[in-house]
């Protein structure tokens, strides 16, 4: 039986008084002059894209937006509780809003995210930082204009963290920050419990939105002229589990790829758990699938990635791996690892090391363990020093880069298809099907097309190319 709860069209509804008030206040407050408000989001992708869904709540409210924190009037911090150092820089930022305040005693300072989800930060922010209006979790990210409405209605400032998990709103307003890629959420929560991993405590269970509405809104993008659809989740892969509606995440690919487009389907987290044969065999016959996999391996050692909870072994990522080649040639990987995990020895970061030689990734992201509390591995032995830990993340990160280089120096001289994505000076960053940049002398103009590049250099950072055609 599914435990998501789908926030009714009525619930949602009752939102738009409080949106339509707010909008009549700042008209009041702010005659001149739309309202402004600044947004930044710390973390992950999933961040990224409920902070679209508020601006797009905030827009309806009748903001406007800027990048400049002193000219808002509105400032809200998304926050992230993944590392220690994100949360650090957080309070950090927080603070230096105080000199702000006072010289606009009409700013609302609001926090929302992943950090104040955890009850004891959201208690430090209330009693340490008395010039934040408001303070509100993960899962009511869609109660947004009521609780904003009640702050500035009442002249009260206000803490909502309840833990009513397990829910999914459909229909909240986005305002996307890109024009040609988008990110598509399928699924929200984690029930995987990584050791070292606090998402599961501030996401929730897993929970999927039904199939036809992610269709209905990969359809509205393919029809905006999005080139690039990112669908995500904190573990794709097991989209669909232990929902009614019974399609699982392969079968969800398989119905955006029948969709009529020219674009690409990219997508991010899985889990070498939940990623399956059925899942290959379907990028395999699905063309608009990238051929691009980001599958986080974290340790090479049997007996950490067992300490890590993470439910699968090194032979088994290996065969993953293998397989996946042996049905998807042109595949591409990179991943995610962790050193310094508790009670991790040489032996073991060596397990890691022949793992990263053996696969041969296209890039890693690369962590030193954090921990974070409230997580088992919080309480686990740690003896191996932090110096230690630096040499070892130092000597692993020199292996892949001397792994990378010499992947993209085979790359020299060979066309590929790429997406123009970012103007840097005189030139534009091309993203390439396997994820690797390249860069190429091109103008604006030319930014959200697709061209087919010619490599002509590989640099230890970055390729060089040149635009044969624009596609
Ligand atoms: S799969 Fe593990 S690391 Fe990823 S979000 Fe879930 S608990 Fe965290």
């Amino acid at each position: 039986m599914s435990r998501t709860r789908v926030i009714s069209p009525e619930e949602l509804a009752a939102q738009r008084p409080y949106t339509n008030r707010i909008r009549e206040y700042y008209a009041f407050l702010l005659p001149e002059h739309p309202p402004l408000a600044f947004v930044r989001t710390y973390g992950c992708q999933q961040n990224v894209s409920d902070s679209e869904h508020i601006k797009g709540m905030l827009a309806a409210m009748g903001f406007g937006f800027t990048e400049q924190a002193d000219e808002a009037d509105l400032i809200l911090f998304n926050t992230c509780a993944v590392r220690e150092h994100a949360e650090d820089r957080v309070f950090g930022n927080v603070g230096a809003l105080k000199n702000l305040k006072r010289r606009k005693p009409h700013l609302m300072i609001v926090l929302c995210g992943c950090m104040v989800q955890q009850e004891h930060i959201a208690q430090k922010f209330y009693k340490s930082y008395p010039f934040v209006n408001l303070i509100f979790g993960t899962h009511v990210l869609y109660r947004f204009p009521e609780l904003l409405c009640g702050v500035i209605e009442e002249q009260k400032r206000r803490v909502e963290i309840p833990s009513e998990d397990g829910n999914i709103a459909e229909g909240i307003p986005v305002v996307r920050d890109g024009s040609f890629k988008a990110w598509l959420p399928i699924m929200n929560g984690c029930n995987n419990f990584c050791t070292y991993c606090i998402v599961p405590y501030v996401r929730g269970r897993e929970r999927s939105r039904d199939p036809e509405a992610v269709i209905a809104e990969a359809k509205e993008l393919i029809a905006a002229g999005y080139k690039e659809i990112t669908l995500l989740g904190q573990n794709v892969n097991s989209y669909g589990k232990g929902e009614a509606h019974g399609v699982n995440f392969p079968e969800l690919l398989r119905r955006i790829n029948a969709l009529e487009g020219d674009f690409l389907i990219r997508f991010m987290t899985s889990h070498p758990r939940d990623a399956t044969k059925e899942l290959f065999d379907t990028i395999a016959a699905c063309e608009k699938v990238s051929r691009h996999f980001h599958l986080p391996f974290q340790s090479g050692s049997n007996r950490i990635l067992k300490e890590m909870n993470r439910h699968y072994t090194r032979e088994q990522y290996l065969d993953l791996i293998a397989y996946a080649r042996s049905v998807v040639p042109d595949i591409s990987f990179t991943s995610d690892v962790i050193v310094g995990f508790p009670g991790e020895t040489r032996e073991d970061f060596e397990q890691t090391l022949s793992l990263i030689e053996e696969v041969g990734f296209v890039s890693l992201f690369t962590f030193i363990f954090s921990p974070r509390e409230g997580t088992p591995a919080a309480r686990m032995d740690d003896p191996v020093s932090a110096e230690e830990k630096v040499k070892w993340f130092q000597e692993m990160t020199a292996l892949q880069e001397s792994l990378s280089a010499k992947r993209t120096a085979a790359m020299v001289g060979e066309t590929k298809k790429a997406l123009l994505e970012t103007a840097v000076g005189d030139f534009i960053e091309a993203r390439l099907p396997d994820n690797v940049i390249v860069r190429v002398k091109g103008d604006a103009a030319m930014i959200g097309k697709h061209a087919l590049v010619r490599i002509t250099e590989a640099k230890s950072w970055i390729l060089l190319g040149e635009i044969k055609q624009i596609l």
